[in-house]
């Protein structure tokens, strides 16, 4: 994980009160991080449920793996390494936005436990709501999907390092969401998501 580099720098408070927040943005923000397996519908529902949420007049803002990857975090690649500084750095993004009083949707693969164990405690030493949503799917499944023609490069030998083909991912023991999308229609997931995301206390 990276360490503070900078010295002499000193945190400045400000004086707005995280409820002055809530009252200006009429809503509890916070993060919801979809995790699963590339294809297994995490940017299709955050793209449905960013819909649904503005079209309600919610604050609400979507991160996006490939999107980050052409912006802040064009310099990384995909190796262990990058993919923990690639999570690092949308986790703090996710709780600036949390703490802006944003529903925050992000879709990620994410991988690994630590990586998003670390973007948990993150918010909530900040005490922000955190709220970690499987996006669930049979391997067999996502890769019959392919949107992207991805696991057949992986297949092919022209993608290394893909996520379920010859990288791991570590599947969530405990997410406050599970959503599998193997069985469910999009839109069964999405009524699933924004159920979710009032019952962990977003939005009230
Ligand atoms: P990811 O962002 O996880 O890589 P995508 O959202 O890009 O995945 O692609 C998922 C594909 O699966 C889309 O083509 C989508 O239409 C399809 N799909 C089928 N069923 C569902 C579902 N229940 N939820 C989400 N996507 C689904």
């Amino acid at each position: 994980m990276a360490q503070q580099v900078a010295t002499n720098v000193h945190w400045h408070d400000g004086t707005v009160t995280r409820e002055e927040r809530k009252g200006c943005m009429k809503q509890t923000g916070g993060t919801i991080w979809l995790t699963g397996l590339s294809a297994s519908g995490k940017s299709t529902i955050a793209v449905a449920v960013e819909q649904v949420l503005c079209q309600q007049g919610r604050p609400v803002y979507r991160l996006d793996g490939d999107n980050i990857r052409f912006g802040l975090n064009k310099n990384l690649g995909f190796s262990a390494e990058d993919r923990a500084e690639n999570i690092r750095r949308i986790g703090e993004v996710c709780k600036l936005f949390a703490d802006a009083g944003v529903v925050t949707l992000a879709s990620f693969i994410s991988p690994y436990a630590a990586d998003r164990d670390a973007v948990r405690a993150l918010h909530q030493e900040a005490g922000l709501p955190f709220v970690e949503c499987y996006v669930e799917v049979p391997l067999e499944i996502a890769e019959e999907r392919d949107p992207k023609g991805l696991y057949k490069k992986a297949r092919a030998g022209e993608i290394k390092g893909f996520t379920g083909i010859d990288d791991p991912y570590e599947a969530p023991e405990n997410p406050e969401m599970l959503i599998p999308t193997g069985d469910k229609t999009l839109e069964e997931s999405v009524t699933m998501v924004l159920e979710g995301i009032q019952a962990n206390g977003l939005l009230d």
